[in-house]
């Protein structure tokens, strides 16, 4: 997905040194970003827009850069002393992510040998601090990676930063549809969809069921039985549930035309992400002779386009639905998987203590341990309280990060925390997939510092992600961001939020 995707490198200089200097800078530049490309190691192609030596060429590159769909973010490297006064046109119009890379073609100083025309063409240690400085008075949000480019720790950074930025720029243009609002009265999956847009990107429609109900109604059905026979061959599943006139069978076949339904209406609309009610499912009375709608909550659906990318929140969350799009997007091609989650119950267990992490039917296969085993239960929540497919797994172990946005009143936080993983265990009296993690830096503090910040019992996981993907969208992105991690403690947790309140209101003052 991230072929047709660029990063731009722009080189930083000057004429000053003469004509030679540039070319040979140029031919620099050109061996760096065949190197990075080389590597093997970042995800989307560098491609190298040349040298920038004055304001008119730095406002040009900056301004192309905002035009193209495919460019998703600048990386600029000072290989000299390039007057950062030629930069602020430019910066004050760059609309796309900003990595600033302290790098220099040379690695080692060549003590015996090195004069003043080599000085000349490896001057980052100075040029990339002029540079910094006007990127700072301008706070201009970006991300400053210091190393030699050829370290595999330098481009692992750049590589994190370019999928953000992919997932960044998939975002401007994401659509997520609402089937149903929100569960009546709940505050912290709600939020100010006008304020999601303006800073985050993307927009979130209304969408009646009856218009999902509409593609319900035109679903093939040579294609769910397609769909059913992909089922049985990818999930575990009793040999029974395959005779047709088995009630699994039919409940199943039924998931399955509700799996085509949706996925149907967000094609048509290019929609990245939905969200669902299980108060809302079309006619609500299953006896009316003109029924049209789920005879189930269509949770096997979930489950299933979640993996494909879809993104998806519970209960009308709309907030968790596009931050899983955005973690999936940004973690395409990694080991791992990622899934929307819910705190569903406690376990303590001394040091041991952990939460249990699942939801009803919608957790995402992609973090399942095992093959996932295709089950029928009765499920009596919502408005059916009917006979319901879904997907049954135990997750990993290991570690994972896991994330949620909530909406402040005066701005978006977004709250980080890294997990462990544990083993869970089957729950025979309540089939649902689940995972079962020790928050850090322990049960009570990590738990804590999270009911602290205001986050949502959603959240968005992932075993391959690290905290620094969260850090680049947020800067990207420019909303707070509190990480809970191994180092956390009460005490400086409770003053971080005291100091970002007052830094957000100063800030937003200040816009
Ligand atoms: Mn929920």
């Amino acid at each position: 997905m991230y072929e047709n995707l660029e990063i731009w490198w722009v080189t930083g200089a000057q004429l000053l040194y003469g004509g030679d200097a540039v070319v040979a800078v140029d031919a620099h530049s050109k061996e760096m970003v065949d190197g990075l490309n080389k590597s093997g190691r970042l995800p989307i192609k560098v491609v190298y827009k040349g040298t920038a030596n004055s304001s008119k060429e730095v406002e040009d590159v900056m301004k192309a850069a905002n035009n193209s769909n495919q460019c998703v973010g600048i990386i600029t490297w000072m290989h000299t002393f390039s007057p950062a006064k030629m930069w602020i046109h430019g910066l004050r119009q760059l609309h796309k992510p900003l990595l600033h890379l302290h790098t220099q073609y040379n690695a080692e100083i060549p003590w015996d040998t090195m004069d003043m025309d080599f000085m000349n063409l490896n001057q980052s240690a100075h040029g990339d601090r002029e540079f910094g400085h006007i990127c700072a008075r301008m706070r201009i949000p970006r991300k400053v990676v210091v190393g030699h480019w050829t370290e595999p720790e330098v481009q692992d950074h750049i590589a994190v930063w370019s999928r953000v930025a992919a997932a960044w720029a998939d975002a401007q243009d994401m659509l997520i549809l609402r089937f149903g609002d929100q569960m009546n009265n709940v505050a912290v999956t709600d939020g100010d969809k006008v304020e999601a847009e303006l800073r985050l990107g993307y927009h979130v429609d209304y969408t009646p069921v009856s218009e999902l109900m509409e593609h319900l109604k035109k679903v093939d059905e040579k294609d769910v039985d397609a769909l059913v026979k992909e089922y049985f061959s990818l999930y575990a599943h009793a040999p029974e549930m395959e005779d047709p006139k088995s009630d699994d069978y039919k409940a199943v076949r039924s998931a399955a035309k509700a799996e085509i339904a949706i996925r149907s209406i967000l094609k048509e609309k290019g929609a990245k992400g939905f969200t669902t009610n299980f108060d809302d499912l079309g006619t609500n009375d299953i006896n009316d002779p003109n029924f049209l709608g789920f005879d189930q909550i269509p949770g096997l659906a979930s489950q299933r386009l979640m993996a494909e990318g879809y993104g998806f929140g519970a209960e009308g969350d709309w907030k968790s639905a596009a931050l899983y799009r955005t973690l999936w997007f940004m973690t395409q091609g990694e080991p791992g998987g990622c899934s929307f989650l819910e705190d569903y119950t406690l376990n303590f267990d001394g040091k041991q203590s952990s939460i249990l992490q699942a939801h009803m039917l919608e957790v995402c296969p992609l973090i399942a341990e095992e093959k996932p085993r295709l089950e029928v239960h009765f499920l009596g929540i919502g408005i059916r309280k009917a006979q319901t497919a879904r997907l049954v797994f135990t997750s990993k172990p290991g570690n994972g990060v896991t994330a949620t946005v909530v909406d402040m009143g005066n701005r978006f936080r977004l709250i980080v925390n890294d997990v462990e993983c544990i083993k869970s265990k089957p729950l025979p009296k309540l089939p649902v997939a689940s995972a079962l993690w020790i928050p850090m830096p322990d049960f009570a503090t990590g738990a804590g510092a999270w009911i602290l910040a205001g986050g949502t019992h959603h959240s968005c996981f992932s075993y391959s992600v690290t905290p620094e993907y969260w850090e680049d969208y947020a800067e990207i992105a420019g909303i707070e961001m509190v990480h809970i991690d191994r180092n956390t403690t009460m005490e400086g947790f409770k003053k971080e939020l005291r100091y970002n309140e007052v830094y957000y209101l100063l800030n937003k003052s200040l816009q």
